[in-house]
């Protein structure tokens, strides 16, 4: 197993790297480690310029086809290009979900038309997407969805709520799964829709967090609009296209963020260092191990990598479960590091610093993209043969 760069990879990293660092350094350097987990609301304007600028200069969406405006860029050139965004404290990008999630779907499952009409707007930073699955009674259990759709003429009208939809009040459009036969159950009978956001048939309501922001939102579909073209894939075979577009959210950005762990841990030992705290045996110790988890992460993304990056092999599967239970459990160092200040905001009403940012936030790391206990079920079932979950 080869587990290093190509000398073209090399290449590759450079020249983004070089690109990042002159941009963040003038005209963006505002923007700069901002706008992460629990402070989504920083400079949105300025975040979008920031979508655009890449668009513009040829940095976003690397992994789409040449035609609708991307690079082709293999997997390991994706890695890399979030390896070096997070190692540059780029933002906290809004574009993530066009062109992590329904991008991607879209090159695997959408007509022409759609690709044209869709990709080359997310790639020059123009269009903002949101992912509409969780409802109050379908999350885990996402083949319970009860929002419903039906065909009017030339448009399919929605009616129904969906929960939890992150950064839905700054989106231009959401895909939505809904259930377009009324007849059908489960995961049967499901369409997978585009829907535009600024309409009077939706009602966006925003949710605080313990972060004190509102990454997520509930909405509110009340004859929400969209047209009939707008559905990818036939109409019943929403199920497919979702579960192609959740296996693209484990994709290149998640191999590529042990970065942005490393700055967190870098930050979490200076603090250590500078308050003393790095002198107690305990606090030692769980540092050496943070390090040794990131180290082995690391290596179970080169090796996936090297592996042709298949969704299902087993690297890939212990990914999520590690990944999530290691970066929650560094949310609670970097508390125990910074001692009792760690509980006391920065500033009136509830300035946060990034540490306390980093604890509060990292709780859901182990919920979203499928929880831990849904992970292990999976890894029961697919890479150890034990029968189905009994229902
Ligand atoms: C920060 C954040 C952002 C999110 N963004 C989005 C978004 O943009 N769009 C979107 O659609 N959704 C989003 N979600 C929702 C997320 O997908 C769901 O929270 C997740 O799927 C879990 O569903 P649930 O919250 O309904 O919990 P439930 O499914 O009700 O689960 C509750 C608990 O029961 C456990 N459990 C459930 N079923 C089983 C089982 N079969 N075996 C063992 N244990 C089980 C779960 O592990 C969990 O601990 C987001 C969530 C978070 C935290």
């Amino acid at each position: 197993m080869d587990l290093r760069f190509s000398p073209e990879d090399e290449a590759f990293r450079r020249e983004w790297a070089d690109w990042l660092a002159a941009e963040l350094s003038g005209r963006f350097a505002m923007v700069r480690g901002r706008g992460g987990p629990g402070d989504e609301h920083a400079l949105t304007g300025e975040r979008r310029a920031w979508e655009r600028r890449l668009g513009e200069a040829g940095w976003s969406c690397i992994g789409f086809p040449r035609e609708v405006g991307g690079r082709d860029a293999t997997l390991t050139q994706q890695v890399i290009y979030y390896e070096e965004y997070a190692r540059a404290g780029g933002p906290g990008r809004l574009g993530h979900i066009g062109e992590g999630l329904l991008g991607p779907t879209l090159v695997h499952f959408g007509s022409e038309p759609q690709k044209r009409r869709f990709l080359p707007a997310i790639v020059r930073g123009e269009e903002i997407w949101c992912q509409g699955y969780s409802e109050p009674n379908a999350g885990s259990d996402l083949a319970n969805v009860q929002t419903r759709a039906r065909l009017e003429g030339d448009e399919w009208v929605i009616e129904g709520q969906k929960v939890w939809t992150s950064w839905a009040q700054w989106s231009d459009w959401c895909f939505v799964v809904c259930r377009t036969d009324p007849s059908s159950s489960r995961h049967h009978g499901l369409s997978y829709l585009l829907v535009p956001m600024q309409q009077p048939g939706i009602e966006i309501r925003p949710i605080v967090q313990i972060t004190g922001t509102s990454e997520f939102s509930e909405v509110f579909y009340n004859g929400a609009r969209t047209a009939a073209e707008n559905v990818v894939g036939a109409p019943g075979d929403g199920w497919k296209v979702a579960m192609g577009t959740l296996a693209f959210e484990r994709g290149a950005s998640t191999l590529g963020q042990q970065f942005a762990f490393a700055n967190e841990l870098r930050e979490i030992i200076e603090v250590a260092k500078r308050n003393g705290r790095a002198r107690d045996p305990l606090i030692r110790q769980r540092i050496a191990d943070a390090w040794i988890g990131l180290q082995l992460q690391r290596c179970n993304a080169l090796r996936t990598l090297s592996g042709g990056g298949s969704q299902l092999s087993r690297e890939a599967m212990i990914s999520k479960i590690f990944w999530a239970t290691w970066h929650r459990s560094l949310g609670k160092l970097a508390m125990d590091v910074q001692g009792p200040e760690a509980e006391i905001a920065r500033a009136a009403p509830y300035e946060l610093t990034p540490l306390q940012r980093l604890f509060l936030f990292s709780r859901s790391d182990t919920i979203y993209a499928g929880s831990n206990q849904i992970q292990r079920n999976l890894i029961a079932q697919r890479a150890l043969g034990l029968p189905r979950e009994p229902r």
